[in-house]
């Protein structure tokens, strides 16, 4: 059984199953073993673990964590992968490998399965079509995962653990700070893939709170006044809001900068220069105000 990582390897694997790689799928897999020493070593994985691998893709990345975890599970959307999952894990018996998309997969269920509905730890090199979406659902639907350490965008690595005054501070920054504490671990450049992808990647792990580090009354409106806020982050909080689609409570621009002011912030701040704390309390001071 070939050991991947090594480009000769991966061509030779290539070629013997005349695969054709698909944009659609954003496939780019990794030919860089130093690379992928570090995602084991940054995700911290041991044998105590369960692994869920979004993409597998030829199964490079899956051989080492095989090789380092209890089990690993496999998710690959691509049915033209499977016959050579079956052949480059040939050699492992403690891999599952599911032909599905990571985005209708109950992974609730395959951490009641797999691992006694204990968190299972997140590693992959993502899709890049569909970065957020998959890293979002993870931590929205509440399901039991510990830490999540993938292959990102380097520009998405830094949007995620951009903190207030940086340029990279936004929507996603607050959404994943909410449920994760990021760290930027490695840059990756473009020549450890096949094929190249025309961006430079980075390996980002998100470690889930145990705690949350704010209390919000109401979660959805927490989101829906960050989104106002990023959308128009020229423009002040109050005007944000008060132009805002996504803010629809039936408040006037003179009530909504009354708000404001009342949890200690100015009636000419703009929204990229909140912590996720001050968005916090201003979504309950929101809250009381539609309780009122
Ligand atoms: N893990 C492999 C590696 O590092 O060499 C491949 C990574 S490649 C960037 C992304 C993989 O995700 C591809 O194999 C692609 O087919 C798969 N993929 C794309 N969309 C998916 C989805 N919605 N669900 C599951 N897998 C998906």
């Amino acid at each position: 059984m070939a050991k991947l990582g090594d480009p000769k390897e991966t061509i030779a694997v290539l070629q013997k199953y005349q695969f054709r790689f698909s944009k659609k799928f954003g496939q780019n897999f990794l030919i860089d073993t130093h690379v992928l020493d570090k995602i084991i070593r940054y995700a911290g994985v041991s044998r105590d673990d369960c692994v869920l691998e979004i993409g597998p893709g030829i199964g490079t990345l899956t051989q080492y964590l095989a090789e380092n975890a209890r089990e690993v599970v496999a998710v690959e959307i691509d049915d033209t992968l499977i016959p050579i999952l079956q052949d480059t894990l040939s050699e492992y018996k403690n891999v599952t490998v599911i032909n599905d998309d990571i985005m209708k997969v109950d992974i609730a269920a395959l951490a009641q399965a797999h691992n006694g509905g204990r968190p299972m730890k997140v590693v992959a090199n993502l899709p890049y079509y569909i970065t957020t979406p998959i890293i979002m659902g993870l931590f929205e639907s509440h399901v039991p995962i510990s830490s999540i350490t993938v292959m990102v965008q380097k520009e998405v690595a830094r949007r995620m653990e951009a903190g207030p005054g940086s340029k990279d501070y936004g929507a996603l920054s607050l959404a994943v700070q909410y449920y994760a504490k990021p760290y930027l671990a490695a840059n990756v450049p473009a020549n450890c893939f096949m094929p190249r992808p025309n961006v430079d990647s980075a390996v980002i792990v998100l470690t889930r709170h145990e705690e949350m580090p704010v209390q919000v009354k109401d979660e959805k409106l927490l989101f829906a006044i960050i989104r106002a806020a990023f959308n128009m982050r020229r423009k002040t909080l109050v005007n944000a809001l008060a132009g805002a689609a996504e803010f629809t409570l039936p408040l006037s621009k003179e009530e909504i900068e009354g708000v404001i002011t009342s949890v200690g912030l100015d009636a000419m701040v703009r929204g990229e220069a909140l912590t996720l704390a001050q968005f916090a309390a201003l979504a309950d001071a929101f809250s009381a105000k539609e309780g009122a």
